[in-house]
């Protein structure tokens, strides 16, 4: 006999279901579940691997002060009472929370509200910031909304499929699954890979468009010009769901041929094919990630992409629509919490003083937070330069993950308090804090996550809380108590968090905001428990069927109507003489991050074993690195030695280095280190996809 559990894989933003099984000899073994309607069954390699991940090795087990064992009572009072002496002496804005996609909803939650209701900051940031929020500035913009329109049913019923930014094989590979199984069973679909790389996608693909790094605002831009003088355009949709469609097609025009092939860098007839397709396809979508979102232009390539579904009317139906895939397990649930240092609570905006006043007024707070907040970089800035005195880091890892990362683990050390909560006792992190709590990981939580395609799933816990962990959003409810905001954080359960979320998501919401799940708002902690999946706005329990938006627009704007969005053309080449080459970073098809879960299974280390960089034959000759060769890649901000790969893979001029590995790992490979901080101005997310370097031999 073993006893089963449903919970939710913890690592892409994919969301699949997944069960948990215990036998009689305590052997937890994983498989996909066949019920949940996101994966049906299906999981990827890492998923598959989640029972190789959860043994205590280098868990973080008991509270730490200044490097010695503590009582949680002590831990706590030390970190209520010094994040209330700053606040008290230095003002709210010098203290920060940097959080993350990993936390669960409750979690999230939780820490939202003490920072913006009841300290009285937005300086409350996550790493979300590294991964979509060029996304959400560009839904809002065109929208009105953080609102994603459509659903994974969306990418198997279309008759056209474009990845941009994009490497759904490894990046969201359920995903890529059905995408593949759909293809196989109507081979008439057609695939559109876009990206500088020709990746593991790409062998898809019916026409992959190496493109030139941020060449997407030129290629949406030219594209919006020829679909509006053809007769793909939808009139009727423009006039009565859009504004601004004649200003932006003017502007677009404007682009030549000549331009648009320089800016590209494509050849003239792949750009022809690639506006043809769209343009006689109805069934349309567009899915697009860190390849889009993580750049200079960013929320303007978001912009870009969705003027073109705009102008054609093909959103929010079945087989079309833009899709953002959100890269963290739990992005999009940070997104509905408000978990961003630009956004209030349950998609309401900071901006607004009539969502101030009804945020404030829910949570009973004394004060609220009146402006946005630092984004992620310019969070560590304040951090290095000492406007903010006391951080909580939880469940993430900057110092790895960070652009310019040295810098930012400097101002981790220099700053005078530093919380980290964590499940890990020893990450690049954790080494710098002066007060360290254990939380509880994967297997031992219990909460909601949102994934991509808005569908609101249960993980929960199947085994004990190791050692004295424990869950995040219950450290935040005793500071909260203990900072003195006693009945706000009286919360003795997930369920509790879960159902006030809710109420808040629908408190004074009439049709006039899109996130909205009040039906769980006085749901009991049984039901809690037993919650199937369910996806936005359909409410919970209801019938089995997709939920898409804006088919007939409603859009929320004040006037209802989505707006086309006028974009400027970036920069694409930030090479130089001493930096001539482009360095691109992401994921790898085997590994999660910084690799403190995957990084423990020998299974899925076996399919790369070390860090790399990519290379192109031809630049590898010219500078003078073998294949396995070490060589250095090095940028004004830092450097790192990893393994060459050369292959015809990478475009000529180019590099592509993971993300994933450190210094713990490797002699030097935290590749963070090589990034520059340059931002996008809209969404403040970084451009780690396109960063001048030098590469040498070693
Ligand atoms: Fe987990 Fe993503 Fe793989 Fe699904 S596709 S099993 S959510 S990592």
């Amino acid at each position: 006999m073993s006893a089963e559990t449903k919970t939710t894989c913890p690592y892409c933003g994919v969301g699949c279901g997944v069960i948990a099984s215990i036998d009689d000899h305590g052997k937890v073994s994983v498989k996909g579940d066949p019920d949940h309607p996101s994966n049906y069954g299906r999981l990827c390699s890492k998923g598959s691997a989640l029972a190789e991940t959860i043994d205590l090795d280098g868990r973080l087990l008991y509270p730490e002060v200044g490097g010695e064992r503590a009582s949680w009572d002590d831990a706590l009072d030390l970190v209520a009472n010094h994040f209330s002496e700053t606040v008290a002496a230095h003002g709210p804005d010098s203290v920060a929370f940097y959080v993350s996609g990993q936390l669960l909803t409750e979690d999230y939650y939780l820490a939202n509200k003490l920072m913006k209701g009841f300290i009285g900051s937005a300086n409350i940031d996550t790493n979300s910031r590294l991964c979509m929020s060029s996304s959400v500035a560009g839904h809002r913009r065109a929208f009105g909304s953080d609102t994603v329109p459509g659903t994974y049913e969306d990418i198997e019923l279309a008759d056209l499929v474009i990845l941009t930014g994009s490497n759904l094989a490894w990046c969201h590979p359920v995903l890529y699954q059905r995408l593949a199984a759909a293809k196989a069973e109507r081979p008439g679909m057609k695939v559109v890979v876009i990206d500088p790389r020709r990746t593991v996608t790409s062998d898809i693909a019916d026409l992959h468009l190496a493109i030139r790094p941020d060449g997407d605002v030129a290629l949406f831009t030219g594209l919006l010009a020829r679909l509006a003088q053809s007769s793909a355009i939808d009139q009727n949709f423009i006039a009565t769901h859009t504004e601004g469609f004649s200003d932006v097609f003017a502007e677009a025009s404007a682009l030549s041929f000549s331009d648009l092939l320089d800016k590209t860098g494509l050849p003239a007839m792949q750009l022809r094919e690639f506006f043809r397709l769209f343009e006689t396809t109805e069934k349309v979508v567009t899915c697009y990630s860190q390849g889009v979102n993580q750049s200079s232009s960013g929320t303007d390539k978001v912009n870009a992409i969705l003027n073109c579904h705009l102008a054609t009317g093909r959103i929010g139906r079945p087989g079309m629509g833009p899709f953002s895939l959100t890269g963290q397990p739990n992005a999009m649930g940070g997104r509905e919490v408000g978990g961003l240092a630009n956004m209030l609570a349950a998609h309401m905006a900071i901006e607004n003083a009539d969502d101030r006043d009804r945020v404030q007024r829910f949570w009973k707070s004394p004060v609220i937070a009146e402006r946005p907040g630092l984004k992620a970089v310019d969070m560590f800035r304040a951090v290095a330069d000492g406007r903010v005195k006391a951080l909580w880091i939880m469940a993430t890892n900057p110092v790895v993950s960070m652009p310019d990362a040295d810098t930012v683990e400097a101002a981790i050390k220099a700053c005078p308090f530093v919380v980290v909560s964590d499940v890990l006792r020893q990450t690049d992190t954790t080494r710098h804090a002066d007060v360290l709590l254990p939380s509880i990981g994967w297997a031992e939580k219990d909460g909601t996550v949102t994934n991509s395609e808005r569908r609101i799933s249960r993980q929960r816990s199947f085994l004990p809380s190791p050692g004295e962990a424990k869950p995040d959003w219950w450290q935040m409810a005793e500071v909260g108590r203990r900072m003195g905001f006693t009945e706000a954080f009286s919360f003795r359960s997930p369920a509790g968090i879960f159902a006030e979320h809710a109420a808040l998501s629908s408190f004074e919401n009439n049709g006039s905001r899109d996130f909205d799940i009040g039906a769980c708002a006085q749901i009991a902690a049984e039901d809690y428990e037993t919650l199937s999946p369910f996806q936005w706005p359909q409410a919970a329990g209801a019938a089995a069927q997709t939920t898409r938006f804006f088919a007939k627009g409603g859009f929320f704007h004040a006037d209802g109507k989505a707006r086309f969005v006028a974009v400027k053309m970036p920069v694409s080449d930030r090479t130089s003489a001493e930096f001539p080459f482009t360095l691109n970073t992401g994921r790898i098809r085997d590994q999660w991050h910084t690799m403190t879960r995957t990084g423990k299974s020998a299974r899925l280390s076996s399919h790369i074993a070390e860090p790399f960089a990519e290379i192109h034959p031809r630049d590898a000759i010219e500078i003078g690195v073998s294949d396995a060769s070490l060589i250095k890649i090095e940028s004004p901000q830092g450097k790192v030695i990893v393994r060459a790969l050369v292959t015809e893979r990478q475009a000529r001029g180019s590099l592509f280095v993971p993300m994933h590995w450190n210094d713990s790992f490797a002699a030097k490979a935290r590749i963070d280190t090589v990034v520059a901080p340059v931002t996008d101005p809209f969404s403040g997310q970084p451009a780690s996809k396109n960063v001048a370097v030098a590469a040498r031999p070693f």
